[in-house]
């Protein structure tokens, strides 16, 4: 056994050491040896505006951050070297879909959902709760958690707080999300207020059942709909168990955006300043130009892969709808300043052509260019942010998407 006279010795030897042979170890150590820490380091702000990098083992991820979703361990038309090609430094994993097919264990067995859908970047996943809430058929809340039916065979399961950690566990995912209980709006008063003060009992069993697990994060979930005293109260609650991040959860489930910037106007204030924050299931590029400038860092939407599939495409000048004939002769791209695959290799007429024949080309190429603009939104802020002029970043934005589609030819 090492006394305190030995470990002297020891050190004394290390200081005698050739410092920059032991720095040499020490760099050669550092790719042997994956890095264990999650942390967050905000760079720069500007108003409320934030921008920063949140750091894993598996990467960094630029903030504010835009993350793709892969709900059934893909994002729909999409190559995951593509994803990644577009700018996306994360993604979201639905564990309601993987739970139920192919299996949270059967993914484990697989090596993760990493390996899985081969997509070695972060994964975020979410803990279950709200798609329960709204896919799942006959469900059962209780104090313990919710049964369910499986929306695909109907058949029986259960998620509780402890369930949802061991699940995300199984996956792999880096940042694990806690259970909660998400109440549609509108809702009255007291709904709310005992909804939240369940999800911030589970939040504590979430925090119990996640342990200690180095370099994966746990967030926690505010919740208290649009009310500002139970949001507070959420909040401390919240910071009372310590979390590696916070989410404002309750939002964009359908009181519209007036209403969500209200709310966003002093929630993101009640929360850590040295946490990154992320608000759920946010949005169309207004709802997440207006989030940052409300203090959000992280942001998630299916809304980009889910357009690119219905023919509905997003651009510096507002949305485009690929399906209308007027787009049948014009050979200019879709959105000049966008340098994705379809923005750079096709014309307007080849993708109404492609979409209007059902052709599978089509979801893929108008997917891309929605992820790779969604992207680009966010690069753009992130340097608007660390250069001080946001505001004139986001009146930019408002003017050019006011102006409208190209005349047509
Ligand atoms: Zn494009």
């Amino acid at each position: 056994m090492l006394n305190r006279l030995d470990f002297q010795d020891l050190t004394g030897s290390v200081a005698g050491w050739d410092a920059k042979f032991f720095l040499g170890i020490l760099g050669k150590l550092r790719h042997l040896v994956p890095m264990t820490k999650f942390s967050y380091s905000l760079n720069a702000t500007d108003g409320k505006a934030r921008t920063g990098v949140i750091s894993t083992p598996r990467g960094e991820i630029r903030t504010p951050a835009f993350m793709p979703v892969g709900t059934a361990a893909t994002v729909k038309a999409m190559m995951p070297e593509s994803v990644a090609a577009t700018g996306a430094d994360i993604l979201l994993g639905n564990t309601y879909h993987l739970m139920l097919r192919p299996t949270a264990e059967r993914i484990e067995r697989l090596g993760g959902l990493h390996k899985f859908m081969n997509w070695q970047k972060p994964i975020l996943t979410d803990s279950g709760g709200f798609q329960v809430m709204s896919l799942a058929g006959l469900r059962k809340l209780t104090e313990e958690g919710v049964t369910f039916s499986s929306h695909i065979d109907g058949s029986k399961h259960k998620i509780t707080p402890e369930r949802s950690m061991e699940i995300q566990r199984l996956l792999g995912s880096d940042i694990v999300m806690c259970f909660d209980e998400c109440p549609a709006l509108p809702a009255d008063k007291k709904r709310i207020e005992e909804s939240m003060r369940m999800s911030m009992r589970w939040a504590q069993r979430s925090r119990d059942a996640f342990g200690d697990r180095p370099g994966h994060a746990l967030f926690g979930i505010m919740q208290g709909g649009l009310e500002e005293d139970l949001r507070g109260e959420s909040a401390e609650a919240l910071r009372d168990i310590e979390f590696d991040g916070y989410a404002v959860g309750g939002l964009a489930v359908g009181e519209g955006q007036e209403k969500m910037f209200n709310c966003l106007d002093y929630a993101p204030d009640m929360l850590p300043v040295d946490k990154p924050r992320y608000l759920m299931g946010v949005g169309k590029p207004d709802d997440i130009v207006g989030a940052v400038a409300r203090g959000i860092d992280m942001m998630d939407c299916v809304l980009p892969s889910r357009s690119g599939r219905t023919g509905q495409v997003f651009t510096r000048k507002g949305v485009v709808n690929i399906k209308n004939a007027r787009h049948a002769d014009d050979p200019r791209p879709l959105d000049e300043a966008c340098a994705c695959p379809a923005c750079s290799n096709y014309s307007r007429a080849y993708l109404h052509h492609v979409f209007r024949s059902q052709e599978m080309i089509s979801g893929m190429l108008l997917t891309w260019h929605n992820l790779r603009y969604f992207q680009d939104l966010m690069q753009d802020m992130r340097d608007a942010i660390a250069e001080g002029r946001f505001a004139e970043f986001e009146r930019n934005f408002h003017e050019t998407r006011a102006q409208g589609d190209i005349e047509p030819l």
